[in-house]
């Protein structure tokens, strides 16, 4: 049996990270399995409904590389057929039209919670004739489920969970204007798909119990359901907006790496011994249903910044330049320059050990754009006063003619001068520092200086002179 499994997220403007998680174990066990991964877009709710809400789920499984098998289903294009699939249980005598009116059902709701009972439509229109139909209601039309014995799912992470029949009302599967509910939609898909795997947030294992009713009245057979416990905030409260970003745009924007955001929504949730990190391959070769956790996992937000940097060092140097460029280039307001490209690829190594994310890569990155005039953060505006100008001078002196501009010969040039003027090393490296970049904080002076050539290193220190 090649397995099936889906991901079917509700259009709601952006694409949470609980729903991702679940996307991602979704894909992870079809690719371990040598099965399909498919997409459904739960999009019946219209009022809701805006194209805009769909494309960020494309946009953000495509940014975490969870590509799917065969079309997009669109759920509500389907609602004639699923329409027509309760109709058939209608004739097969399996389901009934309800006239009740809203007033009758506040009743029996108001009833059950006086003999403290779970609200429930007490099926008064079952086995009641149709030609009682009052006239002029449109009726819904429900499910006939069993009011005896019990409904039993074997979920891979819940394990038996079983719920008395009598607990379940007879669900509605077409409301009085013909529109198919959820339960029946979800159903009557999962069935078509031929999806063999259901994988899921536990807040729908309650659903389940329906849904197995509704196979059971078709005579299908349900796919193997997986409940994953919720995410939390760090705060153990279930993940609200009030934890911060919800959405993996929001992350995206943070200058997380797809990378490291799926090995860490991974190991929320799932685990394979004491691995933290865990590259995509070897991912799809160990994940199995058996190791997701039984209790809700804490999102943490420096342990994603962490394995960030992990990913950031691991990735070569011209892709991070690619992968910061168009935000370099929003910060200079002006494309760059193949040179700056050049210098940006040969600094990499140096910025990328300092950079948690890649935004503040960005940031530190700008030293090697074409800057001059550059403005100075505060503390490398001290190192660059009146006080320092002589230094300076003589640093300019010094490196102008210094023969080859390699990393042993710039910095015994730079010590014999310190050794001339009778300063320590530093007091030439701070101002040096802050002369070629504003900044007090840089990577290794000489890397810098390498990178940047002698030419732009001497253009530098001119612009701060005749400052
Ligand atoms: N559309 C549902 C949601 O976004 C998922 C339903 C399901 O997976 O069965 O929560």
């Amino acid at each position: 049996m090649t397995i099936v499994t889906r991901f079917a997220p509700s259009p709601t403007g952006f694409l949470h990270i609980g729903s991702a998680r679940t996307a991602l174990f979704n894909w992870l066990l079809a690719r371990h399995q040598g099965g399909k991964f498919l997409l459904r877009i739960e999009d019946t709710d219209r009022k809701r409904f805006t194209q805009e809400a769909v494309d960020a789920i494309f946009e953000s499984l495509k940014w975490l590389g969870l590509d799917w098998d065969e079309e997009v289903v669109f759920q509500f294009s389907r609602a004639d057929h699923h329409k027509e699939m309760a109709e058939k249980l209608l004739t097969e005598g399996k389901a009934y039209h309800c006239y009740c009116s809203p007033e009758e059902l506040e009743e029996m709701r108001k009833k059950a919670r006086a003999e403290k009972r779970a609200p429930g439509y007490d099926g008064r229109w079952r086995d009641r004739d149709p030609s009682e139909a009052p006239e002029g209601v449109e009726p819904v039309v429900r499910l006939k489920t069993p009011l005896e014995g019990v409904t039993t799912i074997q979920d891979d992470v819940q394990g038996e969970v079983t719920v008395k029949n009598d607990q379940l009302d007879d669900l509605i599967l077409l409301r009085a204007d013909g529109t198919p509910t959820y339960m029946l939609s979800v159903v009557v898909d999962d069935h078509d798909m031929k999806v063999t795997h259901i994988m899921r947030g536990d807040d729908h294992l309650t659903n389940s119990f329906r849904q197995k009713q509704l196979y059971e009245a078709f005579g299908w057979e349900m796919p193997q359901v997986c409940h994953i416990p919720l995410i939390h905030g760090s705060d153990g409260a279930k993940l609200s907006k009030r934890h911060g970003a919800l959405g993996v745009e929001a992350y995206r924007n943070m200058g997380i790496l797809p990378e490291a955001l799926c090995n860490y929504l991974l190991r929320l949730g799932w685990s394979h011994g004491d691995d933290e990190i865990i590259s995509r391959d070897q991912a799809i070769e160990w994940f199995t249903t058996q190791n997701i956790g039984k209790s809700a996992a804490r999102f943490d937000m420096d342990k994603l910044i962490n394995l960030n940097g992990h990913y950031i060092r691991q990735k070569d140097n011209s892709t991070l330049m690619e992968l910061i460029s168009s935000n370099l280039e929003e910060l200079l307001e002006r494309p760059l320059e193949s040179h700056e490209r050049e210098r940006l690829i040969a600094g990499m190594e140096g910025l990328k050990e300092r950079s948690k994310d890649l935004n503040s890569l960005a940031q530190s990155a700008l030293i090697y754009a074409d800057i001059i005039p550059y403005d100075f953060d505060e503390k490398a505006k001290k190192f660059v006063g009146e006080d320092s100008k002589d230094i300076l001078m003589s640093i300019r002196a010094c490196l102008s003619v210094v023969s080859s501009w390699d990393e042993t010969t710039v910095e015994s040039a730079l010590r014999q001068l310190a050794d001339n003027l009778e300063l320590k090393f530093g007091k030439i490296a701070q101002p040096l520092r802050a002369a070629l970049t504003g900044r007090s904080i840089s990577p290794g002076i000489f890397d810098m200086m390498l990178v940047l050539g002698q030419k732009e290193t001497l253009d530098r220190l001119d612009f701060v002179i005749t400052l």
